[in-house]
């Protein structure tokens, strides 16, 4: 058996008949960008996450970066952000030119400890940004006290967890504001780039719309220095369609990640994902740990199954932030994880056989 760790046209093809229909209709529309299917999906997308507003930006980074911006973060400013996470939360802190103030993340969680935020601040601290890291909601309930008691921002990066709760509720309604993307493997993918940024606050929802628009709200006329970040009509369109999916598509991960849970308990040299109470985890990567993590993968590529690793080197110790300084051994959870996580292959239309095939080799294995 050949086993991809995912498979998009497998996912995808089930709605093709859809998605080409609302293809045709934005073709023949002829409004192709901030048009009606933008706002439409910019709707569904608000009602869906139980927030006031959405506002579709081009991709998962741009979304992040306006969301900073939105909040007037710039140069000397500090925001908190998770040492293991994907790099482009950290990279989106540096384009508005404040630093990145690394926490590390609960060994069983991976998300960001709470119990280390507070020593993290200082006088410099505006934001807080919580990564749902693998589809796992952050402990929000806490991040918020520590926000409010601090005056602080909290912007969530949403991009793994769309439809993911906390104490019921949903994923990238917590924060003042928060971004995701829908970058075709996420979760709720497009065909392409393409992301959004969800808040309450119609003030920032107004700046946002701006500061996607090149500054403007009124065409020609220029109010603050803005950048082209638009979400595409065409792509807003397939999102509509796949939004009526999702909570489907989140059900197939949960039951797939149940059968892995299953099959693979009991073997002492791995460590299965933890989910935590009050939460609802959407499994957006299912990741277990293990110390022989590169023969394992070497064992299971030699089998025709394809792993993959969410992330092999912290941001930390990547070469573009260098200039931050740090050394191996400054963030040692993060750098464990990045030694020993291996992420198996999930997504909704994986049958219950492949699941089964994946976890005997892994048993086999360690036999
Ligand atoms: C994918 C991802 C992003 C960036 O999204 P893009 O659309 O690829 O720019 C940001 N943060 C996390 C945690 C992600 O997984």
């Amino acid at each position: 058996m050949k086993i991809p760790f995912v498979s998009l046209v497998d996912t995808n093809k089930k709605i093709k008949e859809e998605i080409l229909l609302s293809f045709e209709k934005c073709f023949d529309d002829g409004n192709y960008i901030l048009g009606r299917n933008l706002q439409k999906f910019e709707k569904e997308y608000s009602i869906f996450s139980g927030v006031k507003y959405t506002l579709g930006v081009s991709n998962g980074f741009d979304a992040l970066h306006v969301a900073l911006r939105s909040l007037g973060i710039s140069q000397g400013d500090e925001v908190i952000v998770p040492s293991n996470t994907f790099i482009a939360t950290v990279l989106a802190i540096s384009a508005v030119g404040a630093t990145p103030v690394f926490v590390e993340p609960d060994i069983k969680s991976y998300t960001i400890d709470c119990l280390k935020i507070r020593a993290a601040l200082t006088l410099k601290t505006k934001c807080i940004i919580p990564v749902h890291l693998y589809g796992q909601p952050c402990d929000m309930t806490t991040i918020m006290d520590i926000a409010k008691s601090h005056s602080l921002f909290v912007i969530e990066d949403n991009a793994q967890a769309q439809g993911a709760t906390h104490n019921k509720l949903l994923t990238g309604s917590f924060g003042n504001v928060n971004a995701t993307s829908f970058y075709p493997g996420k979760n709720l993918g497009a065909l392409g780039d393409a992301g959004a940024i969800t808040t309450n606050d119609s003030s920032l929802a107004k700046r946002i719309k701006m500061l996607r628009n090149y500054g403007s709200e009124i065409k020609y006329h220029h109010e603050v220095l803005g950048f082209n970040m638009r979400l595409d009509d065409c792509q807003a369109s397939i999102l509509s369609v796949k939004l009526k999916y999702l909570n489907e598509w989140n059900s197939k991960r949960t039951h797939i990640a149940f059968l892995y849970q299953e099959y693979l308990k009991g073997i002492p040299e791995i460590i299965l994902p933890c989910i935590l109470p009050k939460s609802s985890h959407v499994f957006h990567l299912y990741v277990i740990r293990t110390p022989e993590r590169d023969a394992l993968q070497q064992y299971l590529s030699n089998n025709g199954v394809e792993t993959l690793i969410h992330y092999p080197i912290p941001p930390h110790l990547q070469n573009a932030y260098k200039n931050l300084g740090y050394r191996k051994g400054d963030f040692p959870v993060a750098e464990e994880l990045s030694n020993t996580l291996l992420s198996l292959p999930i997504w909704p239309g994986m049958t219950d056989d492949q699941v089964l095939y994946i976890s005997d080799l892994i048993r086999s294995y360690f036999k």
